[in-house]
């Protein structure tokens, strides 16, 4: 009992979605700020935005990327626009995005030009042979696939700017974003989008556009999206931990998702997941000390939150 009340879920119905807005430090400055309200008012855009697909019955594909498209067009977070600087002052962009139903995937790592990529990411799963595209051929594959390419100043915000100067490689760099969703078919998705770490070094790729690491999707167990120091999510291969404890050892979504974040801080990482089951279960653990998080479902209604 005390277990199950430690290793909260939350019954999202027989369709919903969850969206993160990453892990990280507790910026004091930003504490019930202005910017704090725009951040939870980004985050209920994006979990309506989804919602309002899967209502219609729409695919949690569809959904997933809807809502993380809207928080990567956000300036806010560390994804699209407002995406953390690299060692060099620019900006490589990761995203990736999974099917449940099929273990069809798609990722981009290291664009620089492409305004939404979890869109380049969907649209490697759907048109090409291939999982995954990096570097500026992934960029001229988003042109040829008519996604809409930004000026390199397009990224760039102050805020992120002023980050970089201060030479803060946070591990956590607020901000990265992620989807999962449950759909009225019964079908898993997830999607994660990401700038990456603050200071980076350039072609740094982080777990966000690796598939099983920072994203995963499996209609048989669950979908998760990941934020945090992303070279711990890639070494606990985190994110298909999870759906393999519950598939190999019946664990509950929470306590998978709990015990692989207890590793992960064992190892000296940080950060945390939003993990959805076929159930509709919900967990969003985070050993950080925040994690920017919501949700909606058939069951429950839109909430976000940023602190424990
Ligand atoms: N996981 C991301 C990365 O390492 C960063 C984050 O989630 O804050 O690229």
């Amino acid at each position: 009992m005390i277990a199950a009340r430690r290793h909260a879920t939350l019954a999202l119905g027989r369709f919903g979605l969850a969206v993160h807005g990453g892990a990280g430090t507790i910026e004091r400055a930003d504490m019930g700020g202005p910017r704090e309200a725009r951040q939870r008012a980004a985050l209920a855009r994006a979990l309506t935005a989804g919602y309002a697909l899967l209502r219609e019955g729409a695919s949690a594909l569809d959904a997933v990327a809807a809502a993380v498209l809207v928080l990567e067009d956000s300036p806010l977070f560390n994804a699209g626009r407002g995406a953390a600087f690299n060692a060099d002052g620019r900006h490589e962009l990761d995203a990736a995005i999974a099917d449940g139903a099929t273990l069809a995937a798609g990722s981009v790592a290291a664009l620089r030009r492409a305004r939404n990529p979890v869109l380049v990411a969907r649209a490697v799963m759907q048109h090409t042979p291939h999982v995954m595209l990096a570097g500026p051929a992934a960029d001229r594959f988003a042109r040829r696939r008519g996604l809409a390419l930004m000026p390199a100043a397009y990224f760039a915000t102050a805020h992120r700017r002023r980050a970089w100067l201060r030479g803060r490689v946070d591990g956590g760099g607020h901000g990265t974003v992620g989807a999962v969703a449950l759909d009225r078919a019964g079908n898993l998705a997830a999607a994660t989008s990401t700038g990456g770490t603050t200071g980076k070094l350039a072609g740094r790729v982080g777990d966000s556009p690796i598939v099983g690491a920072g994203v995963y999707a499996d209609n048989s167990t669950c979908a998760v999206s990941a934020t945090g120091t992303g070279e711990y999510f890639i070494r606990t291969v985190a994110a298909h931990d999870i759906a393999a404890r519950m598939r190999y050892r019946g664990e509950s979504l929470a306590e998978a998702a709990h015990a692989v974040l207890a590793r992960i801080a064992r190892l000296g990482g940080a950060g945390g997941v939003i993990a959805l089951d076929r159930r509709g279960r919900l967990a969003m653990p985070f050993n950080s000390a925040l994690m920017y998080r919501g949700s909606v479902g058939e069951r429950a209604r839109l909430s976000v939150a940023i602190y424990r």
